[in-house]
């Protein structure tokens, strides 16, 4: 926390942090492997640029420079000992002036880490999950910006996952303010439509999320051509497969919307191809072309 090393139990924050009463943070999620060649953090870098993009939005300047912020999370990690986790670095107004007016806070800088199991479920990589159309619009543009990880954009993220859990669906998906396919709550969405991979472009209120950036990157590599572009409701209906991608989710395929089989049903064999080239680079099988590894120093490779 602010660049020192504390113990999980003394981690805390004032209850009049600014944070806790506006939602005054911007965060990241970001994933750290076990792998043959020691832990690695997937790409650490474009996270870190994400995370002072958001900051930047919303007017934040952190007290530490992108590579301090890269550093922390290293350190972090070897401190806990973890040869695997999630890590969460999180940039938020701490106790200052309670008001609206966010400038009179001061911009704290925290990381931390914690061992964390797949997502949506250890089956759901394999078999699918579930999912629904949300009742709940994304976040329009003009109102929270999607392009910032913020705190409170997971508000809506919030409604649209608890209204889905609660009616029996894994997940839900969010139309944009027009109506076109946004995300889920925590995950992009990918389409393959008569071979063509089709994702929702920014303007659909997305988050540019960094394993999207991975699948459009691993898709091209193998010759399967993308396409940025609104994507009607209907086409969640239609399409051969349908998967979101994720820190978390990775790349988890959807085998029904609204009680609709997507495809055949079950996984798809563009999915599978992604997922495939996905772990072969986290897993070391295949040569970390793009530099999305950072190996953890000091963290023993395992036996
Ligand atoms: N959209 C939302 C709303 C998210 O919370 C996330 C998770 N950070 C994503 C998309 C996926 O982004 P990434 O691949 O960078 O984790």
């Amino acid at each position: 926390m602010s660049g020192k090393l504390v113990p999980w139990d003394d981690a805390r924050i004032h209850v009049g942090s600014h944070v806790i009463h506006y939602g005054s943070s911007v965060f990241e999620g970001i994933r750290c492997y076990k792998t043959p060649k020691g832990s690695a953090v997937f790409r650490l870098e474009a996270h870190t640029e994400r995370l002072f993009n958001s900051a930047k939005i919303y007017w934040m300047e952190p007290a530490f420079t992108p590579p301090q912020v890269n550093a922390a999370i290293l350190d972090t990690i070897r401190a806990n000992k973890l040869e695997a986790c999630y890590i969460r670095p999180v940039v938020y107004r701490g106790a200052g002036q309670l008001g609206v007016n966010p400038l009179g806070s001061p911009v704290e800088t925290l990381v931390m880490v914690w061992d964390w199991g797949k997502y949506l479920g250890k089956e759901a990589l394999e078999q699918g999950v579930d999912v629904c159309v949300s009742s709940w619009t994304r976040i329009a543009p003009n109102t929270l910006p999607a392009m910032a990880k913020s705190a409170g954009n997971y508000m809506n993220s919030q409604l649209i996952k608890v209204e889905a859990v609660k009616g029996g669906f894994a997940e839900g998906i969010a139309l944009d303010a027009a109506g076109y396919v946004s995300e889920g709550s925590g995950e992009n969405l990918f389409a393959v439509v008569k071979g063509r991979l089709v994702t929702p472009p920014l303007v659909s209120s997305v988050l540019p999320g960094i394993t999207r950036d991975a699948v459009i990157t691993l898709a091209r590599g193998l010759g399967i051509p993308v396409e940025e572009k609104a994507l009607p409701r209907e086409m969640l209906y239609l399409a051969d497969e349908l998967f979101f991608t994720g820190t978390a989710a990775e790349i988890t395929p959807i085998r029904s919307v609204d009680r609709q089989k997507v495809g055949t049903g079950s996984r798809g064999a563009v999915t599978a191809a992604l997922q495939k080239a996905f772990f072969d680079v986290i897993e070391c099988r295949s040569e970390d072309e793009h530099a999305w590894l950072t190996f953890v120093p000091g963290v023993p490779v395992p036996a």
